[in-house]
C-alpha cells in the first residue's frame, strides 16, 4: 500500500522530541507546511485525500473548496496492539472540544462551515477553517488545501473572482519554506496551467515545487503524459509526479481509497508507455518525494540542534562537578550524564545519515 505522507520519517522525528522532551524542552523540528494549488477541479482535495490516506475532503466536478482549508495533523502515541486506525480523530477551531472519530462527519462539518462564512452559492472566502487530526499513523505537519482558480464569476462571485482567488493563493506559497504541489489536469494543456505559472512566480528557482499531474486515466485516445512526466514540456527542478485519483463516478459509488490506490497501481502496470517511470507515477511516489524533501529539511536543522543538545550536556556536567562528593546527588547526576550521552549518540548516528537509510527506504 501507500506509505501515509511523512510515515518515513516519523522515526527520526519521534527520536528527536524524545531527545528534548528529557532535556525538558518543547522545541523540536518545525517542518514546512504544503500546500496545493492548481485549477478549479484539477483534483487538489483528491490529492490531498491521497496522501493522508483518509477520506474526508469534499470533492467534485464544481467548485468544492472554497475556504482554505489548513489541515494540521498531529501524531499522538498508539495504544499496545491496534493499528492506530480506530484512534484517529478530528478536531475543528471552530468547534473546540468536539472530536469526530467519523471522517465523513468531518467533511459534511467543512461543508457546513463553508456555508456559514461563504454563503450556499459558490461564494469563495480568504477565511480560513483549521481542522487537526490527531492519529498515531501520522507526522505533525500541516498541509493546505485551496479554492482553486477561476476566470468566469459564477453564482455569488464577485467580477474579480479570479484575483481574488490568485492573492488568496500567494500568500501561502509565498512562504520561503512552503512546498507547493501544482496539481494539473493531464487532459489540460501544460502551458496553460495556472498551478505551474502560480508556482513559478512565488518559487522562480523551483527549489519548492513538485508538478503533480492528474487524470492519467481520462487523456485523450492517442495521447499520453510520458513527455510531461519526463519534464520535456515544462521543466520542473524536482520534477512531476502523475497520478490517478478518483473519478467522480468512483465518489458517487462510494469506491475507498484503498480500491483507488490499487486501480492506480494497475493503471500504471498495464500501460506500457509509462514503463520505466516507476519513479514518477503513482499517489506513493508522491508521497515519497515529499518524504525526500522532508528528509533533507531536517539534515539541514539538525546542526543547529545537535549544538544545542551539546551545550546542555556540558552545564549538566558542570552541575555535576559542582555537587562534589554528596552520594545521592552523585548518583542522580550519574544518571543523568548517561542518559543524555546515550540520545547524544542516536543523534550523532542520525546526523551522520545512518538512520536515514532505514527510514527512508521503502
Ligand atoms: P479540486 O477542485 O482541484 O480540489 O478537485 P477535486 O479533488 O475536487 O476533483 C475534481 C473532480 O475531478 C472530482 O470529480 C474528482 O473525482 C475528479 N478527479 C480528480 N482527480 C482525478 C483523476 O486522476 N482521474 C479522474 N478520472 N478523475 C479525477
Ligand atoms: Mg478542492
Amino acid at each position: 500500500g501507500a506509505p501515509p505522507l511523512g510515515l518515513s520519517v516519523i522515526p527520526i522525528v519521534n527520536k528527536l522530541q524524545d531527545i528534548f522532551a528529557q532535556l525538558g524542552s518543547q522545541s523540536t523540528i518545525e517542518l514546512p507546511q504544503v500546500a496545493v494549488i492548481g485549477s478549479q477541479s484539477s483534483g487538489k482535495s483528491s490529492v490531498l485525500e491521497a496522501l493522508v490516506g483518509r477520506d474526508f475532503l469534499p470533492r467534485g466536478n464544481d467548485i468544492c473548496t472554497r475556504r482554505p482549508l489548513v489541515l494540521q495533523l498531529l501524531q499522538t502515541k498508539r495504544k499496545a496492539g491496534g493499528d492506530g486506525a480506530d484512534e484517529e480523530f478530528g478536531e475543528f477551531l471552530h468547534l473546540p472540544g468536539k472530536r469526530f472519530f467519523d471522517f465523513s462527519e468531518i467533511r459534511r462539518e467543512i461543508q457546513a462551515e463553508t456555508e456559514r462564512e461563504a454563503g450556499g452559492n459558490k461564494g469563495v472566502s480568504d477565511k480560513q477553517i483549521r481542522l487537526k487530526i490527531f492519529s498515531p499513523n501520522v507526522l505533525d505537519i500541516t498541509l493546505v488545501d485551496l479554492p482553486g482558480l477561476t476566470k468566469v464569476p459564477v453564482g455569488d462571485q464577485p467580477s474579480d473572482i479570479e484575483a481574488r482567488i490568485r492573492t488568496m493563493i500567494m500568500s501561502y506559497i509565498k512562504v520561503p519554506s512552503c512546498l507547493i504541489l501544482a496539481v494539473t489536469p493531464a487532459n489540460s494543456d501544460l502551458a496553460n496551467s495556472d498551478a505551474l505559472q502560480m508556482a513559478g512566480m512565488a518559487d522562480p528557482d523551483g527549489h519548492r515545487t513538485i508538478g503533480v499531474i492528474t487524470k492519467l486515466d481520462i487523456m485523450d485516445r492517442g495521447t499520453d503524459a510520458r513527455n510531461l512526466l519526463l519534464g520535456k514540456v515544462i521543466p520542473l527542478r524536482l520534477g512531476y509526479v502523475g497520478v490517478v485519483n478518483r473519478s467522480q463516478e468512483d465518489i458517487m459509488l462510494n469506491r475507498s481509497i484503498k480500491d483507488a490506490l490499487i486501480a492506480e497501481e494497475n493503471f500504471f502496470r498495464s500501460r506500457p508507455v509509462y514503463n520505466g517511470l516507476a519513479d514518477r507515477c503513482g499517489v506513493p511516489q508522491l508521497a515519497k518525494k515529499l518524504n525526500q524533501i522532508l528528509v533533507q529539511h531536517i539534515k539541514s536543522v539538525l546542526p543547529g540542534l545537535k549544538s544545542r543538545i551539546a551545550s546542555t550536556l556540558t552545564a549538566v556536567a558542570k552541575e555535576y562537578a559542582s555537587y562534589g562528593d554528596v552520594t545521592e546527588k552523585n548518583a542522580l547526576g550519574a544518571v543523568l550524564l548517561n542518559i543524555l550521552s546515550k540520545y547524544a549518540e542516536a543523534f550523532s548516528s542520525m546526523v551522520e545519515g545512518k538512520n536515514y537509510e532505514i527510514s527512508t527506504s521503502e
